[in-house]
């Protein structure tokens, strides 16, 4: 079993502080929801455990297996295992999603050694069948003119193939149609398994009833406010956040 540990975290992009002292610890084997308003500091937290740039981790520290990541940069992070599905996927015109994918698997392997290309496509296609996706898919040009759900695919075959340790799925604002809905979904339960630890984030409680979480998160402002299991979600759903800010704030 791994762990990733969230402890204190406390990030800032310029000199506004948005994430205020993040404290949640994820097994390989569970999967976590964290829900919340919008504009509360959700994708900030995933994208600086991923290490992106704009954003500057002023205090706390993230462990993998009790081992800080903070001084690593975005790449050895992933090959240390952790995967952040992006919120708006880029495009890459030219590129074939097998190129792609060959590539940055190639990336996470050591200096001299290189892919072998029959062990590869064998892979490849043992995923591809795993997800239920057209072979035909491999031959497009990574998120090139992708829909929502075939742009959700490409991410999913892209987790399946890398294997992290731990995927942080940002699924916020993606504006997730019933089809995307549902291929991440039967793509995040299709890899579950004592492996992979799930940070999936969502306001879709919709989206819980299909990855059902064996925790849930409730971020506001910045901070975990309520933790608790699969049926927190449903009460967030028809009870909205508002109670939840109330109990924060007794009158
Ligand atoms: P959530 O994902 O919970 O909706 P975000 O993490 O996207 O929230 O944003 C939290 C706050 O941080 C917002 O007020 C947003 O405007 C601000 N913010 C996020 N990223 C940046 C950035 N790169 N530069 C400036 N402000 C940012
Ligand atoms: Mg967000």
């Amino acid at each position: 079993m791994s762990s990733l540990e969230i402890k204190n975290l406390h990030v800032s992009t310029g000199d506004k502080e948005i994430v205020k002292g993040v404290t949640l610890t994820i097994n390989t084997g569970e999967i976590h929801a964290i829900m919340g308003p919008n504009g509360t500091g959700k994708s900030t937290m995933a994208k600086a455990i991923a290490g992106h740039p704009d954003y500057t981790i002023t205090q706390g520290d993230v462990l993998i297996d009790g081992k800080s990541i903070l001084e690593k940069e975005s790449d050895e992070r992933a090959r240390e295992g952790i995967f952040l599905a992006f919120q708006y996927p880029s495009e890459i015109p030219g590129v074939s999603i097998a190129n792609f994918l060959r590539a940055a698997l190639q990336a996470r392997m050591a200096e001299g050694e290189e892919i072998d290309a029959s062990a590869y496509y064998k892979r490849l296609y043992q995923k591809m069948d795993l997800l239920k996706i057209d072979r035909k898919f491999t031959s497009r040009s990574v998120n090139e003119g992708f829909s929502g759900g075939e742009k959700k695919r490409s991410e999913i075959l892209q987790m399946a193939m890398l294997e992290p340790k731990f995927a942080l799925m940002d699924e916020t604002d993606s504006g997730l149609d019933i089809d995307a809905l549902k291929i991440v979904s039967e793509g995040v339960n299709s890899l579950r398994g004592p492996n992979l630890g799930v940070l999936l984030i969502t306001h879709y409680q919709r989206l819980l009833s299909y990855i059902v979480p064996d925790h849930v998160h409730v971020m506001i402002d910045g901070r975990i406010v309520k933790t608790g299991d699969k049926s927190l979600a449903l009460e967030l759903e028809s009870r909205g956040y508002d109670w939840v800010k109330n109990e924060l704030q007794p009158a």
